[in-house]
């Protein structure tokens, strides 16, 4: 089951967390996976030596998935290197939390171009190339946050929740050309992205979450290879949630 040997996935934020993790998972089931990263270039490159150390088949690309041309030119030529895409993981995202009187324009502006706007560049490359071939798949990372909200959160929740409309909106527009599209939602999951939170602001999430501790970027990349899998060929469209029953 999930065999994805001889499939090219392009994991976006794969140098670290959910990312790391998914490139990692696929790897593990055959795929040959392209890690692309904005800065971080030591740390992809660690993702693709596990990778190869492990038996598996990996590379490193950098680029500003915010950056639409930049995201175009490089995706465009990594199919043309491998003659497909088949799989695009757009995990790459930011988190800037504040109150709303507190929230800056710039600050704003960032999330949306890195989290929505640089999802929707790279998912527009790939199905360029997804069409022909007139197979593929495409996972979004949203979030909880996305679909409940959270206090202080405004813009990262506003970013999240937009991605739950692409991924309905893609998923319906590409269904015809063979192309899946759909979101995880993970809950509160052990990354540098929460491992700024202090062990009180923990506790207090962790009230909320039935299974009473946080996931693992493991857990998600699971779900994650399940939606790219031939056997997920039916489910397109859904925001699958991965929370510990934080939302229901
Ligand atoms: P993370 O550990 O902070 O890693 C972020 C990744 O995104 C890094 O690989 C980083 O690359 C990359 N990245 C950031 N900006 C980029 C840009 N402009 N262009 C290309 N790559 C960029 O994050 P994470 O916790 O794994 O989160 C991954 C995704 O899951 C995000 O979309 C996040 O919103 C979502 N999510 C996370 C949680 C959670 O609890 N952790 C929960 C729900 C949803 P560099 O290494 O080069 O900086």
């Amino acid at each position: 089951m999930f065999d994805l040997s001889d499939k090219v996935a392009l994991v976006t934020g794969g140098s670290r967390g959910i990312g790391r993790a998914s490139v990692e998972a696929l790897a593990a089931r055959g795929a040959h996976v392209v890690i692309n990263y904005v800065s971080n270039e030591g740390a992809a490159r660690s993702v693709a030596d596990a990778v190869q150390q492990a038996g598996g088949k990996a590379e490193i690309l950098q680029f500003d998935v915010a950056d639409g041309g930049a995201a175009e030119k490089a995706i465009a030529e990594l199919a043309k290197r491998h003659g497909r895409l088949d799989i695009l993981v757009a995990s790459a995202g930011i988190a800037i939390d504040g109150l709303l009187l507190r929230l800056k324009d710039e600050d704003f502006d960032k999330i949306l171009s890195i989290n929505v706007k640089g999802a929707v560049y790279c998912a527009r490359a790939a199905i360029r190339t997804m069409m022909r071939a007139k197979t593929g798949r495409i996972v979004f990372l949203s979030s909880v946050i996305g679909e409940m909200g959270n206090a202080g959160q405004v813009a990262y929740s506003a970013s999240k929740a937009a991605l739950i409309g692409v991924t309905k909106s893609l998923a319906r527009e590409y269904a015809s050309r063979g192309i899946t599209i759909n979101a995880v939602t993970p809950g509160f999951i052990d990354t540098d992205m929460t491992s700024g939170l202090t062990e009180e602001q923990k506790a207090a999430m962790l009230t909320a979450v039935p299974l009473r501790r946080t996931g693992t970027a493991l857990e998600v990349a699971a779900a994650i290879t399940y939606l790219v899998s031939d056997e997920a060929g039916y489910v397109t469209g859904q925001a699958l949630r991965v929370n510990g029953g934080m939302y229901m």
